[in-house]
Order: structure tokens, then C-alpha cells, then sequence
């Protein structure tokens, strides 16, 4: 089972991330928490060309494929792997990212990422996302009180960063069987409530 978790600056995936997989290895499941860009070696380097480029910031499609070619290693390395031995596999990011950060955010032409999203990933589709979905404004003001790296993101207009959000909502309603989408804002315990009670009803079935 692939499960993604998406949303915006500052949405709190991590956070859900990491409290799905303690719920799922209370359960005594095989449980392989993952993310993009920079789960692998080659990926953490790709990371840092993409995201530490204060000097050399790539152009829309240089940046659509270094996180291409971090998800095609991604994705044949490690998650394919662990899905074939029966883990479930949770991933902070995967396409949807793309599509909303480089299609929507970027405005690169949104068909060409999937495109290019598919080809990198030989059509491997999640099971389930969850959209943690966030108003912009606070996510990013979560993100600036962690401290941490918040110049490029401010550095994004708040156009930018609102095209990314309403791209994730819009992929969630064309496919409503596959998406759970949570109001960011809630409690932590709440959101991870809704989606241990999802997954449950899928592993069940
Ligand atoms: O989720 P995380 O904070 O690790 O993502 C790092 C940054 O990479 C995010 O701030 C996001 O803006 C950017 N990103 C992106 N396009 C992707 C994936 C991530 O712009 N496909």
C-alpha cells in the first residue's frame, strides 16, 4: 500500500507522516516512511542543488527535472522495493508536488509534468493522498517560527504559493476516491484520527 501525504508550506506532514507510522507499527506492519526530494543518496545531493541554490537557482524545467530524476531514483530504489516485499509505504511528497509546485506554481504547462511525472515513475500511483490542505499565509507564518530556511520560500509570491494550494485541492476533486483532503488547521491527534480510520478501511479491504 502507497500512501502520500501533500499540502502546502508549513501543513504539518511530517507530523502526520510520523504519527501513521507509529500508529500502522503498533499494528505490527511493515511500515517504510520515505519522502521527496532527498531520500537517497542521489536524491539528498539533488536536494541541495535544487534547494540550496541561492546562487545558481535553476530554471523552471532544470528544476521539473532534478525533481524528476530524484523521484525516477526514488521510486526504483526504495519504494518499489519495499511495495513488492508488502510494506506500506508512506511518502511526504510525490507527484502532486510537481504538478503543483513546477506545473501550477512554475506555470509549466501541467500535462508535460504529469507527463514527465509518469515516465519517471513508470505510472507507479499512490493508494491513497492525503491533502493536508493550509491557507498560505498560515502555513508559511508555521514555517518562519521554525526559523529555518524560510528565505527562498518568502522569496515566492503570495500568488505563487496560492496557485500551489489550489492546484492540490483541484487534483484531489477530479479523483475523490483516491484523496482524503483534511483542513490543515485542526488538531494533530484529530487529522491523524481520519486518516488511521481510511487506511483502516483499506488495509481491511
Ligand atoms: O516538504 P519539504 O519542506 O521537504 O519540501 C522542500 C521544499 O521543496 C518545499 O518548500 C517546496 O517548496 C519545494 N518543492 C517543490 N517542488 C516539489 C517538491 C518540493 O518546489 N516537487
Amino acid at each position: 500500500l502507497f500512501v502520500v501525504f501533500e499540502g502546502g508550506e508549513g501543513a504539518g506532514k511530517s507530523t502526520q507522516v510520523n504519527l501513521l507510522a507509529d500508529a500502522l507499527r503498533a499494528d505490527h506492519l511493515d511500515v517504510v516512511v520515505t519522502r521527496e526530494p532527498g531520500a537517497t543518496e542521489l536524491g539528498a545531493r539533488i536536494r541541495g542543488l535544487v534547494l540550496d541554490a541561492s546562487s545558481h537557482e535553476p530554471s523552471p524545467r532544470a528544476e521539473a527535472l532534478l525533481y524528476a530524476a530524484d523521484r525516477a531514483h526514488h521510486v526504483a530504489t526504495r519504494v518499489r522495493p519495499a511495495l513488492e516485499r508488502g510494506a506500506v509505504v508512506i511518502s511526504d511528497r510525490y507527484v502532486d508536488s510537481s504538478l503543483a509546485y513546477q506545473g501550477a506554481g512554475r506555470t509549466l504547462p501541467v500535462q508535460e509534468i504529469a507527463w514527465l511525472s509518469s515516465w519517471a515513475t513508470g505510472g507507479l500511483k499512490p493508494d491513497l493522498v492525503v491533502l493536508l490542505d493550509v491557507d498560505p499565509g498560515v502555513g508559511l507564518g508555521r514555517v518562519s517560527a521554525r526559523g529555518v530556511g524560510t528565505d527562498r520560500l518568502e522569496s515566492e509570491s503570495k500568488a505563487f504559493h496560492e496557485r500551489v494550494r489550489y492546484a492540490f485541492l483541484d487534483l484531489a476533486a477530479a479523483d475523490p476516491k483516491r484523496y482524503l483532503v483534511l483542513d490543515a488547521a485542526r488538531p494533530a491527534e484529530e487529522l491523524a484520527g481520519e486518516v488511521a480510520a481510511r487506511l483502516s478501511g483499506m488495509l481491511a479491504g
